[in-house]
C-alpha cells in the first residue's frame, strides 16, 4: 500500500503524529469500514472515516432523507429530500475523498443479509436504531470474529461499546440477552442533536483506535455519555455464562 506524495500532504498533519505516521496512514488506507446506518450516528462517522482516508467504506440505509433528518444527520440537505440516504451519501463522500473506495447498499439489515453484507469488512461500526438489530448484528460479527463498534443514542444520553471478537471478550447479548420490552429509539422519544454527532465521532475515533492498536481502554466496556452533565460514565461488562452465544 503506497502513499502518494498529493496524500502525503492531505494527510499531513496526522502523519506528522509520532504514533500515526505513514504506517498508520498505510493501516487506514488498507482497512475495510463498514457503517451500518446512514442516521445521526452513520453521518458524521462516515465524513471522519473518509476525511481520515480509511481506504473501503461501506454504507448501508434503505431509507430516504426526511425533513426531519435534517437537525442531526448532518450529511443531507434539503435538496436531498426523497432521495436515498446512501445515493446521497456516496455522492458527498466522494467530494471529501474520491480516492477511496465506497461500496453502497440500499437494503435493511436483516437475518437473511447481514452474513454476506459483513463478510468483507474488518471492523463493523453499528450506528442503526434499533435492539433487535444490534443483537442481530453482535451475533454476527462474533461468529465471524470481527471488530464491532456499536453506538446508540436515546434523549441527552448516548453509549458505545467496542468488542474485539478476536479475542475472547464478552458480547452484547451477555449484557442484553433479549431484546427489551419497552424498546425506546428516537423516533419515539427525541433526541438532542449534538448527542448523535458526539457519539458519531468517537465511533470514528475507537476506529483510528483500533486499525493502529491504540489501547483506548474499551475492552469490556460501555461508556455512557449524557450531554447535559457533560460526563461520561463507565460500566464493566462481564461475561455471562448463559448468554446463548457460549461467551
Ligand atoms: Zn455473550
Amino acid at each position: 500500500m503506497k502513499i502518494s506524495g498529493k496524500e502525503y500532504q492531505r494527510f499531513s498533519k496526522q502523519i506528522i503524529l509520532k504514533k500515526f505516521g505513514v504506517i498508520g496512514q498505510k493501516k487506514l488506507k488498507s482497512s475495510k469500514v463498514l457503517v451500518l446506518g446512514m442516521g445521526g450516528l452513520g453521518c458524521p462517522l462516515s465524513i471522519y472515516l473518509a476525511s481520515l482516508g480509511v481506504g473501503t467504506i461501506g454504507i448501508v440505509d434503505n431509507d430516504k432523507v426526511e425533513l426531519s433528518n435534517l437537525n442531526r444527520q448532518i450529511i443531507y440537505n434539503v435538496k436531498d429530500i426523497g432521495k436515498y440516504k446512501v445515493n446521497v451519501a456516496k455522492n458527498k463522500i466522494k467530494l471529501i475523498n474520491k480516492k477511496i473506495v465506497i461500496k453502497s447498499y440500499k437494503i435493511r439489515v436483516n437475518k437473511n443479509n447481514i452474513e454476506k453484507l459483513i463478510k468483507n469488512f474488518d471492523i463493523i461500526c453499528d450506528g442503526t436504531d434499533n435492539f433487535e438489530t444490534r443483537l442481530l448484528v453482535n451475533d454476527h460479527t462474533l461468529k465471524q470474529k470481527k471488530v464491532l463498534i456499536s453506538a446508540a443514542v436515546s434523549g441527552f444520553d448516548g453509549h458505545i461499546f467496542k468488542f474485539n471478537f478476536k479475542k475472547r471478550t464478552p458480547c452484547y447479548r451477555c449484557f442484553l440477552p433479549e431484546v427489551p420490552e419497552q424498546s425506546n429509539n428516537c423516533e419515539a422519544d427525541g433526541v438532542i442533536p449534538t448527542i448523535t454527532g458526539i457519539m458519531g465521532t468517537l465511533q470514528a475515533n475507537e476506529v483510528v483506535n483500533s486499525i493502529l492498536n491504540f489501547n483506548s481502554n474499551m475492552e469490556k466496556k460501555m461508556i455512557i455519555f449524557n450531554s447535559i452533565k457533560m460526563n461520561f460514565r463507565t460500566i464493566n461488562l462481564s461475561r455471562n455464562k448463559n448468554c446463548s452465544n457460549k461467551c
